[in-house]
């Protein structure tokens, strides 16, 4: 997991969105490849073990799980045009399987609640499995106002997109507003421990 996505991630529980304590065990340059996440607001504890972070609550079962990266710097694919990736320091949400490469990509484990704050991303793609009204809404909610998202044609449009294009295999949508008003608190700037 890349250092730079601590800005972006906040405890996926169901509270107000707060920042997440990091303790860093093992790193090369800018990688985190062993650290505990704890979150100040539940006390709820997350892990970096070889840099894969783990962002699923214990309870929760398999089937509400999913395999997501954040991808920065993404190369010159047909995804990263349709993401409207221009700049070189924007970074993507992808959830499932997606044919992409980036300088830097984070690796992510997650349950139903994407541990990402609101607008701290630049743009998201889901696949056909993940396209769930649960996750389009959480797509919404951490992309930032004017990012995109691509999702299956058969995905339905979810509330706060305005559709930009459509084909017969997906369409391409940008974010309007924030889906359910939620407003991001920042409770305190992320603090680093090494
Ligand atoms: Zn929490």
């Amino acid at each position: 997991m890349h250092r730079d996505l601590l800005d972006s991630l906040r405890c996926p529980a169901a509270h107000e969105e707060s920042w997440l304590v990091v303790m860093v065990h093992d790193a090369v340059d800018a990688t985190l490849l062993r650290a505990d996440l704890a979150c100040p607001v539940c006390g709820a504890e997350y892990e970096v073990r070889d840099g894969l972070a783990q962002f699923v609550a214990a309870a929760e079962p398999a089937s509400t799980q999913a395999s997501a990266r954040i991808m920065h710097d993404l190369d010159l694919s047909r995804l990263a045009a349709l993401l409207g990736m221009t700049e070189s320091t924007q970074s993507a949400l992808l959830i499932g399987a997606h044919d992409a490469t980036g300088v830097q990509q984070a690796s992510m484990q997650i349950g139903e609640r994407l541990p990402l704050g609101a607008g701290t991303i630049a743009a998201a793609a889901l696949d056909e499995a993940h396209a769930t009204p649960t996750y389009l809404a959480e797509a919404v909610r951490v992309v930032r106002q004017g990012g995109r998202i691509v999702a299956p044609a058969t995905a339905p449009l979810p509330d706060g997109v305005r559709e930009l294009a459509r084909d017969e295999t997906e369409w391409v949508a940008e974010v309007t507003a924030r889906a359910s008003g939620l407003i991001e608190l920042r409770r305190r700037a992320p603090e680093i421990i090494d």
